[in-house]
């Protein structure tokens, strides 16, 4: 795609009970995009709002904006992949509607795309808006994934990014249940650029990313993307039937057959007892991590869509593709 072919962005915003600012963020938005020479849409994701957000969203009158209205709440991940699957622009900025993520630098992010970048991704240099447990939660999530997987990610990336349409095709393919954008847009590949940015604080409501979440996200990302945590407790396995063994023979040559010279006065209850408890304990890690994976395959071999869209809430659809839309 060259320079002069970059002229549309669609801006994809999840949003899930965002009625205090969504409003707001809204008006900030539409006054960047409409300084920037480019044609664009906003998709709104309403990923399955309990409060007014969707009541909020369909009254600002612009013909710029569709609705994409999902049945339930999908979790932030399928709600972005439901925006990049309905665009249709040269580029997609994809965006969070809590206005953490700065609208101001979308014309960086443009420029960045313009000038050769397929994917430009959004690093958070500082969080001032990140709590202290949040902070230690990324740095530890970071770190452990990096040891884990054989993709990096790289510190501090968010799903603050722009895809050229190349990439969101090849993105649209993929068709894993459970997903981590950022993650998989790595996986892609493509021409990357970085634009840093400072995360504002969250004006109104409150994240919906519990600590829970994000521990469910990172199993999900280390168990779809690195067998290794088979292998660890493999090796783990070995390690303790090596070293219970170790220490069954020593017993019984310091107990049966030395006669208890350093008077270990172990009786043989007690020995078995510790070898039955190390190996059970053993085959139920195993076992605990194996069925993480069975819990996969089953996940993926029900081949359900991603998600699903009410189409008598959504605006600006032709229904055909929505119908036609399968993961
Ligand atoms: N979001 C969503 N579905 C969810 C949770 C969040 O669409 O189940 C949206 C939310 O409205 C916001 C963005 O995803 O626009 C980021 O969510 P949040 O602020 O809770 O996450 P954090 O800032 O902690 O990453
Ligand atoms: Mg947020």
């Amino acid at each position: 795609m060259t320079v002069n072919d970059k002229k549309s962005i669609s801006i994809v915003v999840p949003v899930y009970n965002e009625e205090k600012g969504i409003a707001s963020f809204h008006n900030s938005l539409i006054k960047v995009l409409n300084k920037i020479d480019i044609d664009f849409e906003i998709i709104y994701v309403d990923d399955g709002s309990s409060d007014n957000s969707l009541s909020i969203i369909k009254q600002i009158n612009d013909n710029n904006i569709k609705v994409v209205v999902l049945s339930r709440n999908f979790g932030k991940e399928i709600a972005l992949s439901a925006g990049v699957a309905l665009s249709h622009n040269q580029g997609i900025i994809m965006l969070d509607g809590d206005g953490q993520h700065p609208v101001d630098l979308i014309p960086e992010f443009i420029h960045k795309w313009r000038s050769g970048a397929d994917v430009v991704i959004g690093i958070r240099r500082n969080s001032k808006a990140q709590s202290f447990m949040g902070k230690i939660n990324s740095i530890i999530f970071y770190k452990f994934f990096n040891f884990i997987s054989s993709q990096k990610i790289i510190i501090g990336s968010t799903d603050f990014r722009l895809i050229d349409r190349c990439v969101a095709d090849e993105f649209n393919q993929l068709g894993e249940q459970n997903r981590m954008t950022r993650y998989l847009i790595d996986w892609l590949g493509f021409e990357r650029q970085f634009v840093e940015f400072d995360a504002n604080e969250r004006e109104h409501g409150e994240a919906t990313y519990s600590t829970r979440k994000l521990i469910d996200l990172a199993i999900n990302l280390i168990v779809s993307s690195s067998p290794k945590p088979l292998y660890l407790f493999s090796y783990l396995g070995v390690l303790i039937c090596f070293l219970s063994s170790l220490l069954g023979v020593s017993l019984i040559i310091e107990q049966l057959i030395l006669g208890d010279p350093l008077n270990w006065k172990f009786t043989g209850t007690a020995m078995l007892g510790i070898l039955v408890i190390f190996l059970v304990g053993i085959v139920l890690m195993s076992q605990g991590i194996i069925s993480l994976y069975i819990s996969r395959i089953h996940d993926q071999s029900k081949e359900r869509p991603l998600y699903v869209i009410d189409i008598r809430k959504s605006v600006g659809f032709n229904n055909q593709k929505i119908l036609k839309h399968k993961s």
